[in-house]
């Protein structure tokens, strides 16, 4: 580039500009410049050659500077990208190692954790061979879900006892029935309920006929199948909501709401002829027959203020059936006169 430099200030500051001057003043002087244009084209312009010569030169400096460049630009690119890459490798297998080693075990063990939470403990958990964290975590999942089976199975063993009480407490063991007890609550929920909806209610009592006889006569244990063969008759007659119990020795008790008179008589009608009509076998072999007298009471739920009063209603009508002459029903003052029909 120097000797560029050197040749156009010896051509063209040394020569062709100092001609240019020399001819300006030759033309102020005298009018007139004293060559023609070929001559000054063959004078003037091989001396501008040295400019084109740096510019060239200039040119070339600059393209071989950019390409020096733009080669460290490219190396000092693949460095860096080498480098990134590299980086990104390990972030990515740092990210997939912790995927497998840690996150998704304790994704698997949150999940078995709100499992056991929820109750659901025949979900698997992870196997627990890992000595680290994990591992450890692991270990006190297995053994918590060990515990919640544990108490789970004792949540339904307590369920299953205290479903065993209720029933024990509520139910006569011999024949199945509710006892009297249960029979008392009972009665209260059905009136308050036939009070609100302005019910009649009708409560039959019935005993079994000269019972002390059959124990009497067959012993003790054919006086317990009575019982139960008479629980069973009464049972498939009533419904559910009769609340039918065994309300002491060989007396029976049911209490129906939304009933008239009508209906509840020809009920117990039913239930005694169903008695009646059954043959009975003491444990001997021997066949009997065996009555019950029905008492029966019947109010507006509403009138009815004292349970114990409305019982010794039905008592009464039952007291007139035995004295009656038994296996019969009596709505107290009255014998019902269909109670005769199987009699005849
Ligand atoms: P009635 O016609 O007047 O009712 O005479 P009854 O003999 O049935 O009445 P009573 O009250 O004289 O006798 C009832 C008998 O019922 C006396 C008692 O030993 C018997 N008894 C009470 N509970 C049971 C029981 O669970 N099993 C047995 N086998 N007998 C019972
Ligand atoms: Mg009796
Ligand atoms: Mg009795």
């Amino acid at each position: 580039m120097a000797s560029a430099i050197d040749g156009m200030e010896g051509h063209y500051f040394a020569i062709g500009l100092p001609f240019i001057a020399d001819m300006t003043a030759e033309g102020l002087v005298r009018g007139s410049y004293g060559v023609d244009t070929a001559q000054f084209a063959a004078r003037y312009v091989p001396e501008m050659a040295s400019i084109v010569t740096l510019r060239d030169t200039l040119f070339d400096v600059a393209r071989e500077d950019a390409a020096a460049s733009y080669a460290q630009a490219r190396h000092d690119l693949a460095v860096d990208a080498a480098i990134g890459l590299t980086v990104l490798t390990i972030e990515i297998g740092v990210f997939v190692l912790l995927r497998r080693r840690v996150l998704r075990p304790l994704l698997a063990n949150t999940r078995a954790v709100v499992k056991i939470a929820e109750g659901k403990l025949d979900t698997p958990l992870l196997p627990t061979t890992r000595k680290d964290e994990i591992g450890d975590m692991q270990n006190a999942i297995a053994a918590l879900k060990k515990t919640s089976q544990a108490k789970q199975l004792l949540e339904v063993e307590r369920e299953n006892l205290i479903e065993q009480l209720k029933y024990a407490s509520s139910t006569d063991f011999m024949t199945g029935l509710l006892n009297r007890r249960e029979f008392a609550q009972r009665a209260e929920q059905q009136m308050a309920l036939a009070r609100r909806q302005d019910w009649s209610v009708s409560l039959i009592l019935f005993d079994i006929d000269h019972f002390k006889a059959i124990n009497d006569q067959y012993g003790h244990l054919s006086g317990d199948m009575t019982l139960l063969k008479i629980a069973g008759i009464a049972r498939h007659e009533f419904r559910v909501t009769d609340n039918l119990a065994r309300y002491g020795g060989e007396e029976f008790i049911a209490l129906l709401v939304d009933s008239k008179q009508e209906a509840a008589v020809l009920l117990a009608e039913r239930v005694r002829a169903a008695i009646a009509s059954k043959p009975f076998v003491a444990v001997n072999g021997q066949p009997f027959c065996v009555t019950a007298s029905f008492g029966l009471a019947t109010a507006k739920a509403r009138e009815i203020h004292d349970m114990d009063a409305f019982f010794q209603l039905a008592d009464h009508a039952l007291y007139q059936a035995k004295t009656g002459g038994r296996n019969q029903v009596s709505t107290g003052d009255t014998l019902v006169a269909d109670s005769q029909l199987d009699r005849k």
